[in-house]
């Protein structure tokens, strides 16, 4: 019948446009229609149809002409228009919470942090402020001529594929439907764990363009990403590809138990990962703070002060995680498979001999010790990159179904 037809070929081109721009935000340099029909197996044809729709839509433009063609004949590299389409990231965390506004072509267009220590707060507050902070940032937006794609909340907790937040303990909130709040609605908003938006920050070429620098992450690699604030979570990434879980909550390194003995965590187990390497656990360990102010956001340079300095109870401290973390990490590895671990957060600040002396210990402990070799790497993206990886799912969806935001007459 007609009508199927029809259906079938708008299918068929929107996955069509699709390969097309994931080809293209994952190429290190701009290419041609020809490079481009070559990349994803279509017809010239087909390719030049598909760049005529997102030229006319400003989804791509053209370069100047280049003379480097094996034909002859000048070709046209086509790169991601600016200015036009937007991602927006927003993030609630125990230090704060803000928002990242991502284009195309990998631009921070605007970003903001507001720090504060999120003890203890009501959800209904924090979620007012949110909204306070974005609706400026939504009429610029608009006024400057850019369409938001869609907009993603990172948050540090289990949440639901239908944007229920289950718990967040570091936070204290359980059981919130988020679609209850203006600015999540406003937005058209998807929610999700922010270790998995964080790691999702660190795979070049996902939904936006790539960088040019170099990257220790390709973009087909697998690897684990550990994220370490005052809970520890993670995220399973399989060649390029973000592993949910069947309920989306996959990932949850921070409560792997290291220490069946141990101290009894917020989630009813016992010696959980992040009681020795997370935060709040350190800044107690090592005389930092007590349990009543030890998440305060503003103690974290006095650590590693104390911990350079030599201080006998910062250099304790810091000893045990690294130990707790070297032995979760193992695990998780010999479970997975995969050599690849990229650890966030706080870390990074710790420098290049914690990073080598835990990749030694991980790379010890592993099953495949022999055969395997671990790569421990600090990640590229480390300024927010929860909210940075949220605005990246906001493009998404334009990657991902590019006809609903374009026309192709
Ligand atoms: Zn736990």
């Amino acid at each position: 019948m007609p009508v199927a037809r029809r259906i079938n070929q708008d299918d068929l081109r929107n996955h069509n446009l699709s390969v097309v721009l994931s080809s293209m935000a994952r190429s290190k340099r701009p290419m041609s229609r020809a490079a481009l029909a070559k990349e994803t197996g279509l017809t010239k044809a087909t390719l030049s149809l598909l760049s005529d729709i997102l030229l006319r839509n400003e989804v791509i433009r053209q370069l100047k002409p280049t003379s480097d063609s094996s034909f002859g004949r000048p070709s046209t590299p086509l790169a991601f228009d600016s200015g036009r389409w937007a991602g927006v990231g927003m993030q609630i965390n125990t230090d704060g919470f803000g928002y990242t506004v991502l284009d195309l072509n990998g631009t921070i267009v605007d970003t903001a942090w507001r720090e504060r220590t999120m003890d203890d707060v009501d959800p209904d507050d924090v979620f007012a402020q949110l909204d306070e902070l974005m609706r400026p940032v939504e009429r610029n937006l608009q006024r400057y001529g850019y369409t938001i794609t869609g907009a993603e909340l990172a948050l540090p907790g289990l949440v639901t594929n239908h944007n229920t937040l289950l718990v967040a303990r570091n936070l204290g909130w359980r059981d919130i439907d988020l679609n209850r709040y203006e600015v999540f609605r406003r937005l058209g908003a998807d929610a999700n764990n922010e270790a998995t938006l964080a790691a999702i920050a660190q795979i070049p070429g996902y939904a936006s363009q790539r960088p040019e620098r170099d990257w220790p992450i390709d973009t087909l690699d697998s690897f684990v990403y550990v994220s370490t604030d005052v809970g520890i979570g993670g995220a399973y990434v399989r060649e390029g590809q973000i592993v949910k879980g069947d309920h989306g909550f996959a990932g949850e390194i921070g409560h792997i138990s290291v220490n069946m003995r141990g101290p009894q965590c917020r989630c009813g187990r016992h010696g959980c990962l992040e009681l020795y390497a997370g935060r709040r656990a350190m800044m107690v360990a090592s005389g930092i703070a007590g349990e009543r102010d030890a998440a305060r956001t503003d103690l974290l340079p006095r650590l590693h002060a104390a911990w350079r300095g030599g201080e006998t109870k910062a250099v304790f401290a810091v000893e045990n995680a690294v130990a707790a973390l070297a032995s979760a990490l193992a695990s998780t590895l010999n479970v997975i498979d995969t050599e690849n671990i990229v650890l966030g957060g706080l870390w990074s600040e710790f420098g290049e001999d914690l990073r080598g002396n835990l990749e030694q210990r991980v790379q010890s402990q592993i099953l495949a010790r022999d055969s395997v070799k671990v790569r421990l790497m600090f990640p590229p993206v480390t300024d927010h990159p929860a909210m940075y990886g949220a605005a990246v799912m906001g493009l998404d969806r334009l990657f991902r179904d590019p006809l609903s935001f374009m026309t192709v007459e």
